[in-house]
């Protein structure tokens, strides 16, 4: 190494990563298992864990997701076994339900929600010919909006009951005008399983999602650096300084502002939480309680604590008296309360957390041309799901970031 590299490398380490969510931490935690290179992680948020970050109620030790309820399913056999390097997983099996004209239904629509609908006690096969014969308002034809595609999977009557509302809630646009693959992740089941996702391996992190991700980058070559704005040009690792020392960088901010919006912006729906305190144990019976009409103004609601039914009550107070709190954060919590959180859906301004690309057809074409100059930033690998403007499950976002350290990141490390 020459002398000027010799001093770049002492006043910087040999990769910053620019977010401190599942993208940055897995490459940062890759980088240093692989090259034994020193990693600067900085974040403009006050935590690690990006959108999946979560905490301790401090009175009642409830585990709340502060970006949105988080549960972590995979097929993928790589990802499984990444993950469980770093924490183990609870047997939590995703159950959704909704409630319709005064009533609770189970989600996925599945043969249980279609007999209680028509107050039937259809067989599979007579429950798919009643849905083929009210889906054949639109046989023969590729369904190409939300709309149609609804209709031609479960009929106009279970259409109008379930999607039409929530969806109209949920992106503030009619069904008509977005985009059909919204919903294919809502398949219709003809038998009882309820189940909402069909992986092979589900669960959540046991002691917690920031434990775990804490853990991906317990190592002193990995320093992190929070409050700290990658476009701030009063903190050393700012963009302009890091691209004049030559240093790599992994980038998961937003594409857009990257590059100073100067092609124009993308667009995000972003949601706002609204918390609510009961003091019962149980208010819903269930950790997702879905409101699939149009006068209730939210869209769901979040029972943080069904998520983690092993952690038991306790009854005592949270460090009232005793200055010390009866339950163990992650182990245990506050018998009779509970925390929810309504979830109310609209479009993120700048200021706003980026949850949900709208993906029209024109920010498509604008996100490609993004992608161009991105590509032309050699010293910067894009990643994560605002870098690539993309909705990703958190496994996604494993699997691409495992991938892209070694196909984009250890080539610029050598
Ligand atoms: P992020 O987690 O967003 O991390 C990016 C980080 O970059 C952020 O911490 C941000 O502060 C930081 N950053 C941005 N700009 C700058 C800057 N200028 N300087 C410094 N730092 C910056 N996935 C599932 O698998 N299951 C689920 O149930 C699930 N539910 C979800 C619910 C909601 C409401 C949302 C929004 C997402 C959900 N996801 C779920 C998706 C999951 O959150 C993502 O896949 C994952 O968190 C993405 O990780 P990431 O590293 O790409 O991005
Ligand atoms: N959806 C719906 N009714 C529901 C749940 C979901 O119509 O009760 C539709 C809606 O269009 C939503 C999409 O399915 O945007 C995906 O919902 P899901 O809950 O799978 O995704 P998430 O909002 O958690 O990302």
């Amino acid at each position: 190494m020459n002398e000027k590299n010799n001093a770049k490398s002492q006043k910087y380490p040999y990769l910053v990563v620019v977010g401190a969510g599942l993208f940055g931490l897995t490459v940062a935690q890759q980088a240093v298992e692989h090259t034994g290179a020193r990693v600067e992680i900085i974040d403009v948020r006050n935590h690690i864990g990006g959108n999946a970050y979560s905490y301790f109620d401090e009175s009642t030790g409830i585990e709340i997701h502060k970006y949105g309820a988080h549960l972590f399913h995979t097929s993928n056999k790589r990802v499984w076994d990444y993950v469980n390097r770093f924490t183990s997983f609870t047997n939590y099996v995703h159950r959704v339900y909704a409630t319709h004209d005064g009533e609770v239904y189970p989600l996925p629509i599945n043969l249980g929600t279609i007999n209680q609908f028509f107050h039937a006690h259809y067989t599979p096969e007579e429950a798919k010919a009643l849905i083929a014969s009210q889906a054949g308002e639109l046989a023969g034809k590729d369904p190409q909006n939300l709309n149609d595609k609804g209709i031609s999977l479960i009929g106009r009557p279970l259409y109008e009951a379930f999607i039409k509302n929530y969806t109209a809630k949920q992106w503030q646009t009619d069904p008509s005008e977005l985009p059909a693959g919204i919903i294919k992740r809502l398949p219709v089941r003809f038998n009882y399983n309820n189940r909402y996702f069909k992986d092979t391996w589900e669960g959540l992190p046991t002691d917690g999602y920031t434990a775990w991700m804490q853990r991906m980058i317990d190592d002193p070559r990995i320093h992190v650096s929070l409050g700290v704005d990658f476009f701030d040009e009063s903190q050393p690792f700012n963009k302009r300084a890091l691209a004049e020392a030559g240093v790599p960088v992994v980038y998961t901010g937003p594409v857009d502002r990257y590059f100073d919006y100067k092609l124009g912006e993308l667009k995000w729906r972003t949601v706002d939480f609204k918390e609510v305190r009961y003091e019962e144990s149980d208010h819903f019976g269930c950790p997702v309680m879905n409101y699939s009409d149009a006068d209730v103004p939210f869209t769901r609601a979040i029972e943080f604590k069904n998520f983690n039914p092993e952690r038991e009550e306790v009854e005592g107070v949270a460090g009232e008296t005793s200055g010390e709190a009866d339950f163990v954060p992650g182990k245990s919590v506050k018998a009779g309360e509970t925390v929810v959180w309504q979830e109310y859906s609209r479009a993120a301004t700048r200021e706003d957390e980026p949850y949900y690309p709208v993906n029209t057809e024109e920010d498509k074409a604008l996100y490609a041309r993004y992608a161009e100059l991105a590509a032309a930033e050699l010293n910067t690998v894009f990643g994560g799901r605002l870098g690539t403007y993309s909705y990703y499950d958190m496994h996604n976002v494993i699997d691409m970031a495992l991938r892209a350290y070694e196909t984009q990141v250890a080539p610029l490390l050598k």
